[in-house]
């Protein structure tokens, strides 16, 4: 396969505030998994989907979304891990088991607006770069703060960007980055060292350049309540311009 994409969706979302988890929380009567899931499926770029879920989930997401949606697509279902990286992993090891492919798209469940137009950029931007990122530029000025909360320097704001995902990767280098990720990880704590995206694997575990391509102000991630009518407008006015 060419291009697979590895749909993160084992987090516990705690900021939501709800007893439904992020991804699982139904917006015109899908669960946000659904739509992402659609994105994916309905792109003519994308060969194949692994789906990482939470061990409790895993028979809710194959019987209540991808047989009921019937997602072809999605080749996996794998159990995640406690942290993000470690979810990340289930999902290359379950692609490495089924013969490797060229590039990996590892995405959020819970970033339901992912277009084709941006899966295209990010496509062209991992054959000539080997690692990039979807990505927008900050529209509020950053600050870079101390521990006690004072500014310490304010970033030039055209420097400034706001990572999203998906995060595309060449499949081999990706597995390389965890690979070392891992040999280290025993370290982690004691370092102050968190992982919080993929890019930040190759950065920090191989020194590979990882290229921005721009992504698109409404591919948001649910996160907070707020979110949940925020995505309710976009969904609405896409199915309006339908
Ligand atoms: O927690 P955060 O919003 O950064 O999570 C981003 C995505 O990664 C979510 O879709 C979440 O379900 C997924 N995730 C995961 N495994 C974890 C933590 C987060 O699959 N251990």
């Amino acid at each position: 396969m060419e291009n697979v994409a590895i749909v993160l969706a084992a987090g516990s979302g705690k900021r939501m505030n709800s007893a439904v988890k992020k991804q699982y929380i139904e917006i015109e009567d899908k669960p946000v998994l659904y739509y992402t899931l659609t994105a994916f499926e309905h792109s003519a770029l994308i060969d194949g989907i692994v789906l990482v879920v939470g061990a409790d989930d895993i028979d809710y997401c194959r019987q209540e979304i991808v047989n009921r949606y019937g997602f072809a697509k999605v080749c996996e279902i794998v159990v995640g891990g406690k942290e993000r990286y470690h979810s990340v992993r289930a999902g290359l090891r379950a692609i490495e088991m089924a013969g490797g492919c060229k590039n990996v798209l590892i995405h959020d469940g819970a970033r339901p607006f992912v277009d084709d137009a941006m899966l295209e950029r990010l496509l062209e931007g991992v054959r000539s770069h080997g690692a990039c990122i979807a990505a927008v530029k900050s529209k509020d000025t950053v600050k870079i703060a101390d521990d006690a909360d004072y500014v310490v320097s304010t970033p030039n704001r055209g420097n400034v960007w706001n990572v999203q995902t998906p995060q595309v990767f060449d499949f081999t280098l990706i597995c390389d980055a965890h690979a070392a990720l891992e040999r280290e990880e025993a370290t982690l704590k004691e370092r102050n060292v968190e992982v919080t995206d993929d890019a930040m694997v190759v950065e920090t575990w191989t020194g590979h350049k990882v290229k921005l391509i721009e992504g698109s102000y409404q591919n948001i991630k649910i996160t907070t309540p707020e979110d949940i009518g925020i995505a309710k407008s976009i969904i609405m006015q896409g199915e309006a311009n339908c």
